[in-house]
Protein backbone atom coordinates (compact mmCIF):
# COMPACT_ATOMS: atom_id res chain seq x y z
CA UNK A 1 0.00 0.00 0.00
CA UNK A 2 2.87 2.39 1.10
CA UNK A 3 4.42 1.21 -2.55
CA UNK A 4 2.08 3.54 -4.03
CA UNK A 5 3.55 6.45 -2.44
CA UNK A 6 7.09 5.77 -2.36
CA UNK A 7 7.67 5.15 -6.17
CA UNK A 8 8.40 9.30 -6.64
CA UNK A 9 10.46 11.97 -4.94
CA UNK A 10 7.94 14.05 -2.06
CA UNK A 11 7.92 16.88 0.07
CA UNK A 12 7.50 15.81 3.62
CA UNK A 13 4.81 18.44 5.67
CA UNK A 14 5.33 18.10 9.24
CA UNK A 15 2.98 19.19 11.37
CA UNK A 16 1.74 18.34 15.42
CA UNK A 17 -1.81 18.56 14.72
CA UNK A 18 -3.48 18.30 11.20
CA UNK A 19 -7.35 18.45 10.90
CA UNK A 20 -7.86 15.13 8.22
CA UNK A 21 -11.75 14.96 9.21
CA UNK A 22 -14.42 15.94 11.65
CA UNK A 23 -14.43 12.64 13.78
CA UNK A 24 -10.31 12.61 13.70
CA UNK A 25 -9.91 14.72 16.67
CA UNK A 26 -6.00 14.94 15.94
CA UNK A 27 -6.31 18.76 16.00
CA UNK A 28 -6.88 21.96 17.65
CA UNK A 29 -7.81 24.96 15.93
CA UNK A 30 -6.47 27.40 12.68
CA UNK A 31 -2.69 25.48 12.36
CA UNK A 32 -4.66 21.88 12.15
CA UNK A 33 -6.97 23.28 9.68
CA UNK A 34 -4.58 25.02 7.44
CA UNK A 35 -2.78 21.70 7.90
CA UNK A 36 -5.86 19.86 6.57
CA UNK A 37 -6.06 22.54 3.78
CA UNK A 38 -2.84 22.09 2.46
CA UNK A 39 -3.13 18.66 2.62
CA UNK A 40 -6.12 18.63 0.49
CA UNK A 41 -5.26 20.89 -1.64
CA UNK A 42 -2.19 18.86 -2.52
CA UNK A 43 -4.19 15.93 -3.13
CA UNK A 44 -6.70 18.14 -5.77
CA UNK A 45 -3.70 19.77 -7.63
CA UNK A 46 -1.69 16.29 -7.60
CA UNK A 47 1.57 17.55 -5.42
CA UNK A 48 4.00 14.60 -3.98
CA UNK A 49 3.45 15.41 -0.63
CA UNK A 50 3.81 13.28 2.31
CA UNK A 51 2.29 14.67 5.45
CA UNK A 52 3.98 13.14 9.27
CA UNK A 53 1.99 13.96 12.81
CA UNK A 54 1.44 12.41 15.62
CA UNK A 55 -1.50 10.11 16.24
CA UNK A 56 -3.17 11.66 19.35
CA UNK A 57 -5.15 8.85 20.22
CA UNK A 58 -6.89 10.83 23.21
CA UNK A 59 -7.57 14.06 20.79
CA UNK A 60 -6.94 17.51 22.14
CA UNK A 61 -10.33 17.37 24.51
CA UNK A 62 -14.06 17.13 23.74
CA UNK A 63 -15.47 20.49 25.71
CA UNK A 64 -18.44 20.46 27.66
CA UNK A 65 -19.49 23.45 29.09
CA UNK A 66 -21.74 23.69 32.37
CA UNK A 67 -24.31 26.11 33.81
CA UNK A 68 -22.13 28.31 34.91
CA UNK A 69 -20.17 28.71 31.46
CA UNK A 70 -17.11 26.51 33.16
CA UNK A 71 -15.58 24.51 30.37
CA UNK A 72 -14.99 20.98 31.37
CA UNK A 73 -12.39 18.93 29.22
CA UNK A 74 -12.83 15.14 28.43
CA UNK A 75 -10.36 12.65 26.60
CA UNK A 76 -11.29 12.87 22.97
CA UNK A 77 -10.56 9.19 22.29
CA UNK A 78 -10.57 7.92 18.91
CA UNK A 79 -9.80 4.61 17.23
CA UNK A 80 -6.29 4.59 14.39
CA UNK A 81 -7.41 1.30 13.45
CA UNK A 82 -11.31 2.53 12.22
CA UNK A 83 -9.41 5.17 9.77
CA UNK A 84 -5.85 3.79 9.02
CA UNK A 85 -3.63 1.14 8.31
CA UNK A 86 -1.04 0.23 10.30
CA UNK A 87 2.59 -0.30 8.97
CA UNK A 88 5.07 -2.72 9.22
CA UNK A 89 7.81 -0.41 10.08
CA UNK A 90 9.10 0.83 13.63
CA UNK A 91 11.81 3.11 14.10
CA UNK A 92 13.70 3.92 17.58
CA UNK A 93 14.93 7.05 19.22
CA UNK A 94 16.70 7.59 22.91
CA UNK A 95 14.70 9.39 25.51
CA UNK A 96 16.12 9.83 28.78
CA UNK A 97 18.56 7.27 27.96
CA UNK A 98 15.70 5.15 26.80
CA UNK A 99 14.86 3.50 23.28
CA UNK A 100 11.71 4.47 22.93
CA UNK A 101 9.76 2.92 19.49
CA UNK A 102 7.75 4.81 17.33
CA UNK A 103 5.18 3.10 15.13
CA UNK A 104 2.97 4.45 12.35
CA UNK A 105 -0.41 4.29 11.12
CA UNK A 106 -1.05 5.44 7.33
CA UNK A 107 -4.05 7.58 6.49
CA UNK A 108 -4.87 8.24 2.76
CA UNK A 109 -6.64 11.53 2.87
CA UNK A 110 -8.72 10.99 -0.88
CA UNK A 111 -9.24 14.70 -2.38
CA UNK A 112 -12.41 15.56 -3.81
CA UNK A 113 -11.07 14.89 -7.10
CA UNK A 114 -9.34 11.65 -7.26
CA UNK A 115 -6.19 12.98 -5.48
CA UNK A 116 -4.62 10.93 -2.50
CA UNK A 117 -2.01 11.91 -0.23
CA UNK A 118 -0.42 9.61 2.20
CA UNK A 119 -0.14 11.06 6.31
CA UNK A 120 1.58 9.12 8.59
CA UNK A 121 0.34 9.24 12.15
CA UNK A 122 3.16 8.73 14.68
CA UNK A 123 2.69 6.31 17.85
CA UNK A 124 4.64 5.54 20.56
CA UNK A 125 1.20 3.38 22.05
CA UNK A 126 3.49 -0.22 21.90
CA UNK A 127 3.85 -3.14 24.13
CA UNK A 128 7.35 -2.63 24.17
CA UNK A 129 7.52 1.19 25.57
CA UNK A 130 7.29 1.51 29.24
CA UNK A 131 3.80 2.96 30.06
CA UNK A 132 5.00 6.44 30.38
CA UNK A 133 6.30 6.24 27.38
CA UNK A 134 3.22 5.12 25.57
CA UNK A 135 1.20 7.73 26.09
CA UNK A 136 3.89 10.31 24.30
CA UNK A 137 1.62 10.27 21.30
CA UNK A 138 -1.81 10.26 23.31
CA UNK A 139 -2.72 13.82 24.24
CA UNK A 140 -2.33 17.23 21.35
CA UNK A 141 -0.53 19.61 23.53
CA UNK A 142 -0.99 17.89 26.86
CA UNK A 143 1.65 17.56 29.35
CA UNK A 144 4.47 19.40 30.97
CA UNK A 145 7.53 20.71 29.25
CA UNK A 146 8.85 17.29 29.29
CA UNK A 147 5.94 16.08 27.52
CA UNK A 148 6.09 18.19 25.14
CA UNK A 149 9.99 17.91 24.44
CA UNK A 150 9.27 14.57 24.17
CA UNK A 151 6.55 14.94 21.45
CA UNK A 152 8.42 17.22 19.26
CA UNK A 153 11.67 14.75 19.18
CA UNK A 154 9.19 11.76 18.32
CA UNK A 155 7.57 13.91 15.57
CA UNK A 156 10.90 15.62 14.07
CA UNK A 157 13.34 13.05 14.59
CA UNK A 158 10.88 9.80 14.86
CA UNK A 159 9.00 11.28 12.33
CA UNK A 160 12.06 11.50 9.64
CA UNK A 161 13.82 8.51 10.87
CA UNK A 162 10.26 6.34 9.45
CA UNK A 163 10.04 8.30 6.52
CA UNK A 164 13.66 6.72 5.64
CA UNK A 165 12.26 2.94 6.87
CA UNK A 166 9.57 3.35 5.39
CA UNK A 167 11.39 3.78 1.66
CA UNK A 168 10.04 7.62 0.88
CA UNK A 169 12.80 9.97 -1.05
CA UNK A 170 12.23 13.02 0.64
CA UNK A 171 13.12 16.22 -1.88
CA UNK A 172 12.53 18.87 1.03
CA UNK A 173 10.72 18.78 4.31
CA UNK A 174 8.45 21.71 5.47
CA UNK A 175 8.33 22.54 8.76
CA UNK A 176 4.27 24.05 9.89
CA UNK A 177 5.24 25.87 12.93
CA UNK A 178 8.85 24.93 14.75
CA UNK A 179 7.25 22.27 16.63
CA UNK A 180 8.58 20.02 14.14
CA UNK A 181 12.42 21.71 14.35
CA UNK A 182 14.30 18.70 15.61
CA UNK A 183 13.81 16.94 12.21
CA UNK A 184 16.77 19.54 10.79
CA UNK A 185 18.86 18.07 13.74
CA UNK A 186 18.26 14.90 12.22
CA UNK A 187 19.47 15.82 8.49
CA UNK A 188 22.18 17.59 10.41
CA UNK A 189 23.52 14.11 11.69
CA UNK A 190 23.16 12.57 8.42
CA UNK A 191 24.92 15.30 6.40
CA UNK A 192 27.75 14.87 9.47
CA UNK A 193 31.41 15.40 7.82
CA UNK A 194 33.85 12.53 8.37
CA UNK A 195 35.59 13.43 12.13
CA UNK A 196 38.74 13.46 10.22
CA UNK A 197 37.67 15.78 8.02
CA UNK A 198 36.44 18.61 11.18
CA UNK A 199 39.45 20.78 12.43
CA UNK A 200 39.31 21.87 15.59
CA UNK A 201 36.52 25.02 15.70
CA UNK A 202 34.95 24.18 12.80
CA UNK A 203 31.59 22.77 12.32
CA UNK A 204 30.93 18.74 12.48
CA UNK A 205 27.58 19.71 9.98
CA UNK A 206 27.15 20.39 7.01
CA UNK A 207 24.55 23.27 7.33
CA UNK A 208 24.38 24.55 4.41
CA UNK A 209 22.81 21.18 2.85
CA UNK A 210 20.67 21.10 5.34
CA UNK A 211 19.19 24.16 5.05
CA UNK A 212 18.93 23.89 1.22
CA UNK A 213 16.36 20.98 2.25
CA UNK A 214 14.41 22.85 4.90
CA UNK A 215 11.11 25.41 4.43
CA UNK A 216 9.87 27.13 7.47
CA UNK A 217 6.58 28.58 7.89
CA UNK A 218 5.92 30.67 11.20
CA UNK A 219 2.51 31.20 12.88
CA UNK A 220 3.37 32.95 15.47
CA UNK A 221 4.06 36.79 15.97
CA UNK A 222 5.05 37.32 19.94
CA UNK A 223 8.05 35.80 20.71
CA UNK A 224 6.78 34.40 23.83
CA UNK A 225 4.11 32.41 21.87
CA UNK A 226 7.31 30.26 20.64
CA UNK A 227 8.48 27.05 21.94
CA UNK A 228 11.18 27.43 23.79
CA UNK A 229 12.96 24.89 26.48
CA UNK A 230 15.88 25.07 29.07
CA UNK A 231 19.02 23.20 27.68
CA UNK A 232 18.67 21.20 31.68
CA UNK A 233 15.45 19.88 30.27
CA UNK A 234 17.37 19.22 26.70
CA UNK A 235 20.55 17.43 27.91
CA UNK A 236 18.39 15.09 30.65
CA UNK A 237 16.36 13.72 27.77
CA UNK A 238 18.51 14.31 24.57
CA UNK A 239 22.10 14.13 26.21
CA UNK A 240 24.56 13.78 23.40
CA UNK A 241 22.41 13.91 20.72
CA UNK A 242 23.81 16.67 18.87
CA UNK A 243 27.11 18.72 19.56
CA UNK A 244 26.21 21.14 22.47
CA UNK A 245 27.73 24.35 21.08
CA UNK A 246 26.33 23.84 17.60
CA UNK A 247 22.87 23.53 19.05
CA UNK A 248 23.55 26.50 21.18
CA UNK A 249 24.34 28.39 18.23
CA UNK A 250 21.59 27.15 15.88
CA UNK A 251 18.75 27.55 18.65
CA UNK A 252 20.03 30.37 21.18
CA UNK A 253 22.57 30.65 23.94
CA UNK A 254 19.98 30.93 26.29
CA UNK A 255 17.39 28.68 25.89
CA UNK A 256 16.79 26.04 22.77
CA UNK A 257 14.18 28.20 20.71
CA UNK A 258 12.56 25.82 18.21
CA UNK A 259 11.63 29.04 15.84
CA UNK A 260 15.28 30.53 15.92
CA UNK A 261 16.49 26.49 15.30
CA UNK A 262 14.04 26.16 12.58
CA UNK A 263 14.86 29.47 11.28
CA UNK A 264 18.63 28.99 10.82
CA UNK A 265 18.13 25.68 9.62
CA UNK A 266 15.94 26.84 6.57
CA UNK A 267 16.89 28.19 3.06
CA UNK A 268 13.00 29.59 2.84
CA UNK A 269 11.18 30.90 5.65
CA UNK A 270 7.47 32.65 5.47
CA UNK A 271 5.13 34.12 7.04
CA UNK A 272 1.44 33.14 7.08
CA UNK A 273 0.21 36.80 5.74
CA UNK A 274 2.17 40.07 4.77
CA UNK A 275 1.99 42.27 7.92
CA UNK A 276 2.50 38.87 9.64
CA UNK A 277 6.18 38.98 7.22
CA UNK A 278 6.78 42.46 8.22
CA UNK A 279 6.45 41.45 12.20
CA UNK A 280 8.12 38.34 11.71
CA UNK A 281 11.34 40.68 9.89
CA UNK A 282 11.40 42.71 12.82
CA UNK A 283 11.34 40.51 15.47
CA UNK A 284 14.09 38.35 13.71
CA UNK A 285 16.72 40.71 11.99
CA UNK A 286 18.48 39.18 9.22
CA UNK A 287 16.41 36.91 8.44
CA UNK A 288 14.74 36.83 4.92
CA UNK A 289 11.42 36.11 5.84
CA UNK A 290 8.89 35.85 2.51
CA UNK A 291 5.29 35.99 2.70
CA UNK A 292 2.46 33.11 1.66
CA UNK A 293 -0.53 34.57 2.69
CA UNK A 294 -2.70 31.10 4.11
CA UNK A 295 -5.64 30.17 2.14
CA UNK A 296 -8.85 27.49 2.82
CA UNK A 297 -9.90 24.55 0.85
CA UNK A 298 -12.38 25.33 -1.50
CA UNK A 299 -14.51 22.48 -1.55
CA UNK A 300 -13.97 21.47 1.86
CA UNK A 301 -15.17 25.08 2.68
CA UNK A 302 -18.22 25.42 0.80
CA UNK A 303 -21.67 24.62 1.91
CA UNK A 304 -24.17 22.51 -0.08
CA UNK A 305 -26.45 25.23 -1.29
CA UNK A 306 -23.28 27.61 -2.46
CA UNK A 307 -21.49 24.29 -4.26
CA UNK A 308 -24.52 24.00 -5.86
CA UNK A 309 -24.66 27.41 -6.66
CA UNK A 310 -21.10 27.41 -8.40
CA UNK A 311 -21.36 24.36 -10.07
CA UNK A 312 -23.98 25.29 -12.02
CA UNK A 313 -22.75 28.67 -12.95
CA UNK A 314 -18.78 28.60 -12.31
CA UNK A 315 -18.18 24.72 -13.19
CA UNK A 316 -14.40 23.86 -12.58
CA UNK A 317 -14.76 26.59 -9.23
CA UNK A 318 -13.23 23.71 -7.16
CA UNK A 319 -10.17 23.44 -8.95
CA UNK A 320 -9.69 27.36 -10.47
CA UNK A 321 -11.03 29.21 -7.71
CA UNK A 322 -9.99 32.67 -9.33
CA UNK A 323 -13.30 31.57 -11.76
CA UNK A 324 -15.39 32.61 -8.64
CA UNK A 325 -14.08 36.48 -9.37
CA UNK A 326 -17.02 35.84 -12.31
CA UNK A 327 -19.56 35.21 -9.76
CA UNK A 328 -20.86 38.71 -9.54
CA UNK A 329 -22.34 38.86 -13.01
CA UNK A 330 -22.93 35.20 -13.33
CA UNK A 331 -25.17 34.55 -10.62
CA UNK A 332 -28.31 36.29 -9.76
CA UNK A 333 -28.64 38.37 -6.78
CA UNK A 334 -31.55 36.59 -5.66
CA UNK A 335 -30.10 33.15 -6.11
CA UNK A 336 -27.17 34.12 -3.53
CA UNK A 337 -29.87 35.00 -1.03
CA UNK A 338 -31.15 32.08 -1.44
CA UNK A 339 -28.18 29.82 -1.09
CA UNK A 340 -27.67 31.67 2.33
CA UNK A 341 -31.21 31.73 3.24
CA UNK A 342 -30.85 27.99 2.81
CA UNK A 343 -27.28 27.22 5.20
CA UNK A 344 -28.94 29.86 7.76
CA UNK A 345 -31.60 27.68 8.19
CA UNK A 346 -28.86 25.00 9.02
CA UNK A 347 -27.28 26.79 11.41
CA UNK A 348 -30.66 27.47 13.40
CA UNK A 349 -31.46 24.39 13.18
CA UNK A 350 -28.20 23.58 14.81
CA UNK A 351 -28.12 25.80 17.50
CA UNK A 352 -31.93 25.20 18.26
CA UNK A 353 -30.87 20.76 18.92
CA UNK A 354 -26.98 22.04 20.86
CA UNK A 355 -28.07 24.43 22.72
CA UNK A 356 -31.69 24.76 22.97
CA UNK A 357 -31.23 28.77 21.51
CA UNK A 358 -34.23 29.32 19.11
CA UNK A 359 -32.84 31.66 16.66
CA UNK A 360 -35.24 34.19 14.76
CA UNK A 361 -34.75 33.78 11.32
CA UNK A 362 -35.84 37.29 9.95
CA UNK A 363 -32.93 38.71 12.96
CA UNK A 364 -29.22 39.70 11.49
CA UNK A 365 -26.78 36.96 13.10
CA UNK A 366 -23.56 37.83 14.05
CA UNK A 367 -20.89 35.04 14.01
CA UNK A 368 -17.56 34.63 16.55
CA UNK A 369 -15.65 31.75 16.73
CA UNK A 370 -12.25 30.74 17.43
CA UNK A 371 -9.63 29.32 19.89
CA UNK A 372 -10.97 31.15 23.46
CA UNK A 373 -7.77 33.10 24.63
CA UNK A 374 -6.99 36.95 25.79
CA UNK A 375 -5.87 38.48 22.22
CA UNK A 376 -8.65 37.40 20.29
CA UNK A 377 -10.85 39.78 22.36
CA UNK A 378 -13.84 37.81 22.49
CA UNK A 379 -15.93 40.29 24.94
CA UNK A 380 -15.10 43.22 22.67
CA UNK A 381 -18.66 43.39 21.56
CA UNK A 382 -20.27 43.12 25.06
CA UNK A 383 -17.80 45.28 26.78
CA UNK A 384 -20.82 47.82 26.81
CA UNK A 385 -23.64 46.01 27.49
CA UNK A 386 -26.12 49.09 27.23
CA UNK A 387 -24.61 50.24 24.35
CA UNK A 388 -25.19 47.15 22.51
CA UNK A 389 -28.81 47.12 23.93
CA UNK A 390 -29.35 50.51 22.24
CA UNK A 391 -27.86 49.12 19.01
CA UNK A 392 -30.32 46.14 19.07
CA UNK A 393 -33.06 48.23 19.95
CA UNK A 394 -33.07 50.25 16.41
CA UNK A 395 -31.54 47.34 14.47
CA UNK A 396 -32.09 43.79 16.10
CA UNK A 397 -29.40 41.33 15.81
CA UNK A 398 -28.61 38.17 17.20
CA UNK A 399 -25.00 36.20 18.13
CA UNK A 400 -23.75 32.79 17.92
CA UNK A 401 -20.12 32.34 19.88
CA UNK A 402 -18.25 28.92 19.99
CA UNK A 403 -14.77 28.08 20.74
CA UNK A 404 -12.51 26.11 22.96
CA UNK A 405 -9.96 27.16 25.55
CA UNK A 406 -6.60 25.81 26.22
CA UNK A 407 -7.17 23.46 29.41
CA UNK A 408 -3.99 25.25 31.14
CA UNK A 409 -4.90 28.72 29.12
CA UNK A 410 -6.96 30.53 32.55
CA UNK A 411 -7.58 33.70 30.74
CA UNK A 412 -9.46 31.86 28.04
CA UNK A 413 -11.50 29.84 30.45
CA UNK A 414 -12.66 32.98 32.27
CA UNK A 415 -13.36 34.68 29.06
CA UNK A 416 -15.82 31.38 27.94
CA UNK A 417 -17.27 32.23 32.04
CA UNK A 418 -17.61 35.89 30.98
CA UNK A 419 -19.42 35.14 27.90
CA UNK A 420 -21.85 32.82 29.70
CA UNK A 421 -22.54 35.72 31.89
CA UNK A 422 -23.24 37.89 29.44
CA UNK A 423 -25.76 36.04 27.62
CA UNK A 424 -27.71 35.82 30.69
CA UNK A 425 -27.73 39.24 31.07
CA UNK A 426 -28.90 39.55 27.43
CA UNK A 427 -31.68 37.36 27.86
CA UNK A 428 -34.92 38.54 26.55
CA UNK A 429 -33.11 41.16 24.58
CA UNK A 430 -30.24 40.16 22.55
CA UNK A 431 -30.70 36.50 21.91
CA UNK A 432 -27.49 35.20 22.15
CA UNK A 433 -26.03 31.27 21.60
CA UNK A 434 -23.12 29.28 22.73
CA UNK A 435 -22.11 26.47 20.66
CA UNK A 436 -20.33 23.67 22.77
CA UNK A 437 -17.73 21.90 20.82
CA UNK A 438 -16.17 23.74 17.82
CA UNK A 439 -15.38 21.80 15.14
CA UNK A 440 -14.92 21.35 11.56
CA UNK A 441 -18.71 20.63 11.58
CA UNK A 442 -19.89 23.30 13.62
CA UNK A 443 -17.34 25.55 11.89
CA UNK A 444 -18.72 25.02 8.57
CA UNK A 445 -22.19 25.82 9.89
CA UNK A 446 -21.46 29.20 11.89
CA UNK A 447 -18.62 30.42 8.24
CA UNK A 448 -21.97 29.70 6.34
CA UNK A 449 -25.21 30.18 8.38
CA UNK A 450 -24.40 33.81 9.97
CA UNK A 451 -25.10 36.96 8.25
CA UNK A 452 -21.51 38.65 9.10
CA UNK A 453 -18.03 36.93 10.06
CA UNK A 454 -16.73 39.23 13.68
CA UNK A 455 -13.12 38.93 14.08
CA UNK A 456 -11.61 41.41 17.24
CA UNK A 457 -8.03 40.15 17.89
CA UNK A 458 -5.65 42.60 19.15
CA UNK A 459 -2.87 43.94 16.70
CA UNK A 460 -0.80 42.72 15.56
CA UNK A 461 -1.47 39.20 17.54
CA UNK A 462 -3.20 37.81 14.53
CA UNK A 463 -0.68 36.04 12.07
CA UNK A 464 -3.49 35.48 9.33
CA UNK A 465 -6.76 33.98 10.37
CA UNK A 466 -8.94 31.85 8.83
CA UNK A 467 -12.25 31.39 9.11
CA UNK A 468 -13.03 34.79 7.66
CA UNK A 469 -11.88 33.51 4.35
CA UNK A 470 -14.29 30.56 5.18
CA UNK A 471 -16.77 32.87 5.44
CA UNK A 472 -16.02 34.64 2.02
CA UNK A 473 -16.55 31.23 0.14
CA UNK A 474 -19.98 31.16 1.66
CA UNK A 475 -20.77 34.78 0.72
CA UNK A 476 -20.76 36.03 4.13
CA UNK A 477 -18.72 39.20 4.53
CA UNK A 478 -16.64 40.15 7.85
CA UNK A 479 -16.41 42.76 10.39
CA UNK A 480 -12.67 42.89 11.59
CA UNK A 481 -9.82 44.33 13.06
CA UNK A 482 -7.65 45.19 10.39
CA UNK A 483 -4.80 42.37 11.15
CA UNK A 484 -3.53 39.51 9.91
CA UNK A 485 -5.40 38.50 6.06
CA UNK A 486 -7.81 40.88 6.62
CA UNK A 487 -5.42 44.20 5.80
CA UNK A 488 -5.09 42.45 2.12
CA UNK A 489 -8.65 41.31 2.48
CA UNK A 490 -10.79 44.13 3.62
CA UNK A 491 -11.72 46.56 0.77
CA UNK A 492 -14.25 49.04 3.14
CA UNK A 493 -17.74 48.38 1.96
CA UNK A 494 -16.60 46.00 -1.07
CA UNK A 495 -15.90 42.86 0.88
CA UNK A 496 -16.88 43.81 4.44
CA UNK A 497 -16.14 46.33 7.24
CA UNK A 498 -12.88 47.42 9.11
CA UNK A 499 -13.06 47.98 13.13
CA UNK A 500 -10.54 50.52 14.47
CA UNK A 501 -7.65 52.04 12.43
CA UNK A 502 -4.54 50.04 11.33
CA UNK A 503 -2.34 51.57 13.86
CA UNK A 504 -2.61 50.36 17.31
CA UNK A 505 -5.08 48.29 19.08
CA UNK A 506 -6.71 49.65 22.23
CA UNK A 507 -9.89 47.99 23.43
CA UNK A 508 -11.71 51.47 24.07
CA UNK A 509 -11.33 52.74 20.97
CA UNK A 510 -11.65 49.46 19.14
CA UNK A 511 -15.22 48.30 20.85
CA UNK A 512 -16.67 52.26 19.88
CA UNK A 513 -15.85 51.39 16.08
CA UNK A 514 -17.31 48.30 16.60
CA UNK A 515 -20.67 49.52 17.91
CA UNK A 516 -20.59 52.57 15.63
CA UNK A 517 -19.87 50.13 12.32
CA UNK A 518 -22.56 47.68 13.76
CA UNK A 519 -25.16 50.60 13.95
CA UNK A 520 -24.16 53.29 11.30
CA UNK A 521 -23.36 50.75 8.43
CA UNK A 522 -23.57 47.21 9.09
CA UNK A 523 -26.91 47.01 10.36
CA UNK A 524 -28.72 49.61 8.27
CA UNK A 525 -27.36 48.14 5.32
CA UNK A 526 -28.60 44.60 6.35
CA UNK A 527 -32.24 45.65 6.79
CA UNK A 528 -32.99 48.45 4.74
CA UNK A 529 -30.92 47.80 1.04
CA UNK A 530 -30.99 44.19 -0.07
CA UNK A 531 -29.43 44.92 -2.88
CA UNK A 532 -26.81 46.66 -1.52
CA UNK A 533 -26.29 43.60 1.26
CA UNK A 534 -26.15 41.17 -1.70
CA UNK A 535 -23.50 43.16 -3.62
CA UNK A 536 -21.12 43.26 -0.62
CA UNK A 537 -21.52 39.24 -0.24
CA UNK A 538 -20.66 39.24 -3.65
CA UNK A 539 -17.75 41.11 -3.10
CA UNK A 540 -16.33 38.55 -0.48
CA UNK A 541 -16.73 35.17 -2.60
CA UNK A 542 -15.69 37.60 -5.81
CA UNK A 543 -12.47 39.29 -4.04
CA UNK A 544 -12.25 37.03 -1.23
CA UNK A 545 -12.77 33.64 -1.81
CA UNK A 546 -11.20 33.56 -5.62
CA UNK A 547 -7.80 34.77 -3.80
CA UNK A 548 -7.61 33.01 -0.14
CA UNK A 549 -7.84 29.87 -0.87
CA UNK A 550 -5.26 26.79 -0.42
CA UNK A 551 -5.17 25.84 -4.33
CA UNK A 552 -3.42 29.49 -4.76
CA UNK A 553 -1.44 28.85 -1.34
CA UNK A 554 -0.34 25.72 -2.59
CA UNK A 555 0.41 26.70 -6.04
CA UNK A 556 3.46 28.87 -4.48
CA UNK A 557 4.23 27.02 -1.96
CA UNK A 558 5.00 24.71 -4.88
CA UNK A 559 6.57 27.01 -7.08
CA UNK A 560 8.65 29.80 -4.46
CA UNK A 561 9.46 26.70 -1.73
CA UNK A 562 9.29 23.25 -3.44
CA UNK A 563 10.99 23.23 -6.53
CA UNK A 564 13.78 26.05 -6.11
C1 LIG B 1 -10.85 27.70 10.83
C2 LIG B 1 -10.85 27.16 12.20
C3 LIG B 1 -10.06 27.76 13.19
C4 LIG B 1 -9.18 28.96 12.92
O1 LIG B 1 -9.93 30.12 12.76
P1 LIG B 1 -9.24 31.55 12.99
O2 LIG B 1 -10.10 32.51 12.29
O3 LIG B 1 -7.89 31.46 12.37
O4 LIG B 1 -9.19 31.77 14.45
C5 LIG B 1 -10.08 27.22 14.45
N1 LIG B 1 -10.85 26.16 14.75
C6 LIG B 1 -11.63 25.57 13.83
C7 LIG B 1 -12.46 24.40 14.21
C8 LIG B 1 -11.67 26.05 12.52
O5 LIG B 1 -12.43 25.45 11.60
Amino acid sequence: MIKSFTHEPRIAYFSMEIALRNDIPTYSGGLGVLAGDTIRSAADLELPLVAVTLVSRCGYFRQEIDAEGRQIEHPDEWAPGEHATLLDAKVAVTLEGRTVWVAAWLYVLEGHMNGRQPVILLDTDLPENNPEDREITHYLYGGDMRYRLKQEVVLGIGGSRLLQALGFDVRRYHMNEGHSAFLALELMLRHAYPPEDVRPGESPYDIPRVRERCIFTTHTPVEAGHDRFSYELWQQVMDGFVDLATLKQLAGETDLNMTRLALNLSEHVNGVAKRHAEVSRRMFPGYRVNAITNGVHPHFWTCDSFTRLYDTHLPGWCHEPELLRRADCCIDDEAVWQAHVQARAGLIERVQARCGVALDPEVAILGFARRMTAYKRPDLLFSDLERLREIARHHPFQVVLAGKAHPRDEGGRQLIERLHRHIRELVGEITVAYLPGYDLDTALALVSGVDVWLNTPLRPLEASGTSGMKAAFNGVPSLSVLDGWWIEGCIEGVTGWAVGNSNESDNEGDARSLHEKLEQVVLPLYYGDRRGWVAVMKGAITKNASYFNSHRMMRRYGVEAYIR
